[in-house]
């Protein structure tokens, strides 16, 4: 049987090649899905990571949701941040496709803006699974406009189902998992946690 330093030994040479191989510097697309908690926390957590390296942000929420989060109250003031919430748009109590539709194009027309100017360096397009989703949105321009955008531009993408097409262009996909919510314990939604 092999020591334990004979295996970390092994382990460190197989990291370094690793390391010695990635040598791209590029902006990368994030899709974060799946029925776990973690998705938009993650993203806002990233975007944190990123101001603190000074670096221009913006976000684009797809869905506006019935109270105020505290990344918003947080960020939307931030002078490295330019935060967009969709307008009237969809939320879970919208009757009115419509007007979600046209909101959908709205904030999308953000989007695509933002995808053409490299002064952004992370963008996170929050819920936005669900204009595909509920065909709000056509996912081809989106991925036509996320392989156009300036090389060093990230793009996070959050919501729980994403659309092959989308998976395609991505670099990195986590896919949390839910094997537990404090909800189903019958704990209530709270200020700081779930939003
Ligand atoms: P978070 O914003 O906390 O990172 P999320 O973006 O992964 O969560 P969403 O699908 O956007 O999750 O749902 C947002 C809200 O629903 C949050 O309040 C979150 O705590 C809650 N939530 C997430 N996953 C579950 C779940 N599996 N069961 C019940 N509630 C959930
Ligand atoms: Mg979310």
């Amino acid at each position: 049987m092999k020591s334990h330093q004979e295996r970390m030994v092994k382990k460190k040479a197989v990291i370094a090649d690793k390391i010695a191989k990635a040598t791209q510097e590029r902006g990368v697309v994030i899709l974060l899905k799946g029925n776990g908690k973690g998705k938009s926390s993650s993203a806002f957590g990233t975007m944190a990571r990123s101001v603190g390296h000074g670096k221009r942000c913006a976000v684009v929420q797809f869905i506006k949701g019935r109270v105020q989060t505290g990344e918003h109250m947080l960020f939307k003031d931030h002078p490295q941040i330019d935060w967009h919430v969709m307008g009237q748009g969809f939320t879970w109590e919208t009757q009115d496709r419509d007007k979600d539709i046209e909101a959908a194009q709205k904030a999308w027309g953000i989007a695509e803006q933002l995808l053409q100017d490299p002064s952004y360096e992370m963008l996170v397009f929050d819920e936005m699974s669900y204009m595909f989703k509920y065909h709000y949105l056509d996912v081809a321009p989106v991925i036509e406009a996320l392989r156009n955008r300036p090389k060093d531009q990230s793009v996070i993408i959050t919501g729980r189902a994403m659309p092959v097409e989308l998976e395609e262009v991505a670099d990195t996909i986590s896919n949390i998992k839910d094997e537990r919510h404090a909800f189903r314990l019958g704990v209530k939604a709270q200020a700081g946690i779930e939003f």
